[in-house]
């Protein structure tokens, strides 16, 4: 651990609140516009921005954990804010984590990929690095930096899923994130669908949950199934030559053209389309966007998805709600865990600290 905390200038207890509510009563804020932080804290690598005063990312870390110890993996979370602010006056710092985050101060109580359970994170940061401090759970945190440069940007009420071994949601209401009573709203991989009853992932003790069907993880089981069965022949070669064989590769070959994979991704994209059928009905966004690793397949899933989406949603839900890939790539999480910090430390909502923003800001290049 380097350099100590700075003095702290703005006690624990003022930042109290969480991330949704701006915290106007944080001293000196209000004129400072030092560099803010956001993390993203990945089920592999832990993704960093500090963005500038216009929202740009001015500077960007990428580690991967080495140790998954509680005490490596919060080191590494507080590491990454330490070098990117880079001995500089900050003004706030976010966090975006793969764990059901409170609304209000407290532990977390189910983190999917990193030992934070029983964490109180948010407490543990602000003492760490003397400055106010915003948690939330990562998905939110995306959705946040998707409404503010992205995909969902203009838009009042969206929603966002993010395909990776698992499936993660969040909600915009209103233009704000919908938290529910807990803070853990927007769970949507654990919808279930009907007719399915595989075993869910991870501690959800549910059956045919939409992650269990529609996920990157079902993706991973359903090409090796194919590959041991020999029913896709390009798998099974793959296999038989001592090749790793997963959903990665199942995309990969999809996208060159093989049509038994890429009927393998329209089967899963089905399957996602009864889901956003749900979360269309349920919610009537306008926009549903669609991040993580799988949506690198792009239309080969999403198309079919769509085609469930207008056959099965409500008339006058299904035939208008958009379904786009998400803009701001792996960078979204660190750059709306950034926004909420910049949020919650100025006492701004997300359209008064993101306007004037140019919408290219958290994207490549
Ligand atoms: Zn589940």
């Amino acid at each position: 651990m380097a350099e100590p905390a700075r003095d702290n200038e703005h006690p624990a207890g003022s930042a109290a609140g969480g991330s949704q509510r701006p915290v106007g009563e944080v001293r000196g804020c209000g004129a400072r516009r030092g560099p803010v932080v956001g993390v993203d804290a990945g089920g592999t690598k832990v993704l960093a921005v500090r963005l500038g005063p216009d929202l740009a990312v001015e500077r960007e870390l990428l580690r991967q954990w080495q140790e998954r110890s509680r005490e490596a993996v919060i080191d590494l979370l507080l590491t990454v804010c330490r070098e990117l602010v880079d001995g500089e006056d900050p003004l706030a710092f976010g966090f975006g984590l793969p764990a059901l985050v409170p609304k209000e101060r407290g532990a977390i109580p189910y983190s999917t990929h990193l030992p934070l359970e029983d964490v109180d994170f948010r407490a543990l940061a602000e003492a760490a690095l003397g400055r106010p401090v915003a948690v939330d759970n990562d998905v939110n945190c995306a959705l946040r930096g998707e409404a503010a440069l992205g995909a969902a940007r203009g838009t009042r009420d969206a929603v966002m899923l993010t395909l990776g071994t698992g499936i993660g949601g969040a909600i915009l209401c209103d233009g704000q994130l919908f938290r529910g009573a807990r803070g853990f709203a927007g769970e949507l991989g654990h919808i279930p669908v009907a007719g399915r009853t595989e075993r869910c992932q991870g501690k959800c003790p549910g059956e045919g949950c939409l992650e269990a069907v529609a996920s990157g993880g079902a993706l991973d089981r359903a090409a090796r199934e194919a590959a041991e069965r020999g029913t896709i022949a390009a798998l099974a070669a793959r296999a038989r030559r001592g090749e790793a064989v997963d959903g990665a590769l199942v995309t990969e070959l999809a996208l060159a053209g093989d049509a038994d994979c890429r009927a393998l991704l329209a089967t899963l994209g089905e399957q996602l389309g009864a889901g956003l059928v749900a979360v269309a009905n349920a919610f009537d966004p306008e926009v549903i966007v669609i991040g993580g690793g799988l949506a690198r397949a792009g239309e080969l899933l999403l198309a079919p998805a769509k085609r469930v989406l207008r056959q099965r949603a409500l008339p006058g839900i299904g035939d208008s709600v958009r379904v786009e890939r998400a803009q701001l790539g792996e960078r979204a999480g660190a750059v709306g865990a950034a926004i909420m910090a910049l949020e919650m430390a100025t006492g701004g909502s997300e359209r008064s600290v993101t306007e004037g923003a140019a919408p290219s800001g958290g994207s490549d290049g």
